[in-house]
């Protein structure tokens, strides 16, 4: 809306001569543009490709009611709120009182005063653009936070993230094992980790460079997600060349046939490496049913411990954590 203090009214009547008196009394206002109708039955539709600001409607009409006019204004959603004041030759209660209840906003008796004419239709005008504004600033308003929460979401996904290999990284990892482990423990079932951890991983950077190296890990996290089958199942990126899953309501035996084909699925990548043969996993298995008595940290060592004992007995392969 560009001009608020615009009037543009509609009068619908079938009489030329009252047509007439209110066109006299608008004339020579310049904030008012006057449009009317005698064809009542065009009502609706003159109404909606005008889009006045304010309706001037006479309850008696030829083929039609008045108020049967009004009620299909306010039915149709672009006219709902547009105000109607209605135009009647009599002073009747009861018909004052219907036009309020069928959605009338005002109530003039032929034919008004001019003054008075002129303040309710620049009163009334006023107030409907009001409320367009008002509205359209709501919208507006809705939209731009609507925005802001699809960013903070976006935002919110990528900072969990990591951003080598794509896959989680250690802080969704921290926020995931937290909240894996409470609901283990309400729910009395196993929580399963598995710690990995690429094998000569320096000696593959060296022989082939950093950027081989990334590719690689790229590889290797691709290779980890593959085996997941669960959704609450979760892959991140721990650091550097090292890899954990959270395995929610997974018990040991369930954790280490995963871990197998984890471990199968590397090498199965069939990635050469500068020292000889292919790129390999080795990888500690844990798990826990939470309670009072077992800690979240002391699964982690657990698993970091089984890591080390795979790698102590020759690497590429998968160990069970002993008893925490
Ligand atoms: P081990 O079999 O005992 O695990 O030997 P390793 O060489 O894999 O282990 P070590 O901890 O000695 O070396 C890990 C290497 O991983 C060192 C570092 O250069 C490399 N590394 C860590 N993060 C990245 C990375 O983001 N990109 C690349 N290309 N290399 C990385
Ligand atoms: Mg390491
Ligand atoms: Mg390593």
């Amino acid at each position: 809306m560009t001009d608020t203090s615009r009037v543009t009214v509609l009068l619908v009547d079938d009489q030329l001569i009252i047509v007439e008196a209110i066109r006299r009394m608008l004339a020579g206002q310049p904030d008012i543009d006057f449009h009317y109708l005698t064809d009542a039955s065009k009502a609706l539709d003159a109404a909606l490709e005008l889009q006045p600001t304010v309706i001037l409607q006479d309850l008696v009409v030829p083929g039609t009611d008045g108020f049967k006019v009004i009620r299909s204004y306010r039915e149709e959603e672009r006219l709902r709120h547009v105000p109607v004041i209605v135009l009647s030759a009599g002073e009747d209660a009861k018909l004052k009182a219907h036009g309020f209840a069928v959605g009338a906003n005002d109530y003039l008796v032929k034919l008004p005063d001019q003054v008075e004419l002129l303040a309710r239709l620049r009163y009334h005008s006023a107030g409907y653009i009001s409320r367009l504004e008002r509205d359209d600033a709501f919208r507006r308003l809705r939209e731009s936070q609507e925005q802001l929460e699809r960013a903070n979401e976006e935002l919110h996904k990528l900072a969990a993230l990591d951003g080598l290999t794509g896959i989680a990284n250690r802080r969704r990892f921290d926020e995931t094992i937290r909240t894996e482990w409470q609901r283990a423990q309400r729910n009395k079932k196993p929580l399963s980790l598995l710690m990995c951890d690429v094998d000569f991983f320096k000696k593959y950077n060296d022989g082939l460079g950093h950027q081989a190296g990334d590719l690689c890990l790229k590889k290797v996290a691709g290779a980890l997600t593959g085996c997941l089958k669960r959704p609450a199942d979760l892959a991140a990126r721990y650091g550097g060349e090292e890899f954990v899953l959270v395995l929610p309501d997974t018990g040991i035996d369930g954790a280490m046939k995963l871990a197998e084909s984890c471990r199968a699925n590397v090498e199965r990548l069939q990635l050469e490496h500068p020292a000889g043969g292919v790129v390999t996993l080795s990888i500690g298995v844990a798990s826990a049913v939470p309670d009072n008595h077992n800690a979240m940290e002391a699964l982690v060592e657990r698993a970091d411990k089984a890591l080390y004992a795979s790698k102590q007995a020759g690497r590429n392969r998968v160990s069970e954590a002993g008893e925490g």
